[in-house]
């Protein structure tokens, strides 16, 4: 079985050289555990501040050991009650050919229900960190004016297709590729959308959203947040999700230069992590999987094919080469 293991911490973008994939003997389960077989797996931005030796919400990459993260298998043999071999599940040692988990870190999921590499994007954490990050932490509610930053990535393309689908008064999104732009008003039905690449986000979001906006859910930081405050009304709202700008920055990011402007707008800015939401997961199962299902909703996946380029997949998202969510498939 093949794995990839982070064998140098990147500094600055990383580099391939960091990354090594490694062949590992196929363990037998023990009591209580199950052996899987990786299908696809999924690369998220988060995983790049994994890779720093830096505590955080979730501990950093052991060098020279496999990788972590989400994926969906088939269950090949088991040692717990509660799977058995062709079982589909979904649990979090991704980044190797064949897993061993613990029965209790993995959950069953249905191919007939859904797609298995749903799980990890619109059905799954993505998924539910738009739907979580827009209606329970933005407080979203109808007639607001909503902009999404990396809108068309995993997270802001749903969040602006909830954001619609839930009575918004304008979607507004910002993405890097003038490809992606068109995509998002054409077949996403966002209001309006632009290039941040092409010129000044403040500018372009005044001319997308002359109004303003009540809510931004905020994928970047950096300019995009300094632009979003900006473009902030009245108790506005502001989801911070992500700030993918500064991930392979080496040294801090200058802060928004209009922070004073919270004050006299009594804006609300919150930051998110999307495990705090899990009580929102059925709700948001059987609200957006009916969406899915009844094409209200669209979703996209950029597929990478084979564990070898898992890590030119990774490198890729963060450069922005995916449309909707990243996925490896084996
Ligand atoms: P995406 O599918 O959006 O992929 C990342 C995208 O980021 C790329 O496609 C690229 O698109 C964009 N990007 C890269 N560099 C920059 C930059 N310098 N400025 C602006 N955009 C950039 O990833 P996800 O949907 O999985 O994640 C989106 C955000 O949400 C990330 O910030 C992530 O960390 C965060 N997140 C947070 C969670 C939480 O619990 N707080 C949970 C899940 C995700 P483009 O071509 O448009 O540049």
């Amino acid at each position: 079985s093949r794995e990839w293991h982070l064998v140098a911490r990147p500094h600055g973008w990383p580099k391939p050289e960091d990354f090594a994939l490694r062949e590992a003997a196929v363990a037998e389960p023990g009591e209580g555990q199950i052996l899987v077989r990786n299908i696809h797996m999924s690369v998220d931005p988060y995983m790049r501040g994994r890779m720093n030796d830096v505590r955080s919400y979730v501990p950093p990459f052991e060098l020279d050991e496999p990788m972590q993260g989400g994926a969906v298998g088939e269950v090949v043999a088991s040692r717990s009650d509660a799977f058995r071999p062709g079982d589909h599940v979904l649990h979090s040692l991704g980044w190797r050919e064949y897993a061993l988990v613990g029965a209790e870190h993995a959950v069953k999921v249905d191919p007939e229900l859904a797609p298995l590499s749903t799980y990890l994007g619109v059905l799954g954490m993505p998924g539910l960190t738009a739907y979580a990050g827009l209606l329970e932490v933005a407080s979203f509610k109808e007639g607001d004016a909503v902009f999404v930053s990396g809108a068309a990535g995993a997270v802001g393309l749903q969040v602006g297709q909830i954001a619609r689908l839930k009575g918004a008064s304008r979607v507004i999104g910002s993405a890097g590729t003038d490809e992606k732009v068109k995509a998002l008003t054409e077949e996403y039905g966002f209001d309006a959308a632009f290039n941040y690449k092409k010129g000044p986000v403040a500018q372009q979001l005044k001319e997308a959203a002359p109004e303003g906006i009540d809510v931004y859910f905020d994928n970047v930081g950096g300019e995009h947040l300094e632009a979003a405050i900006g473009a902030l009304k009245l108790h506005g709202r502001a989801t911070l999700c992500g700030a993918i700008a500064g991930y392979n920055e080496t040294e801090p990011q200058p802060g928004p230069r209009n922070m004073i402007s919270i004050i006299g707008k009594r804006l609300r800015l919150q930051g998110m992590i999307v495990r705090d939401h899990q009580a929102l997961q059925p709700q948001f199962v059987e609200e957006v999987g009916g969406w899915v299902r009844s094409g209200e909703l669209k979703y996209r996946e950029t597929v990478v094919n084979g564990v070898e380029n898992a890590v030119d997949a990774f490198l890729g998202m963060l450069r922005g080469e995916n449309t909707g969510k990243m996925i490896v498939t084996f």
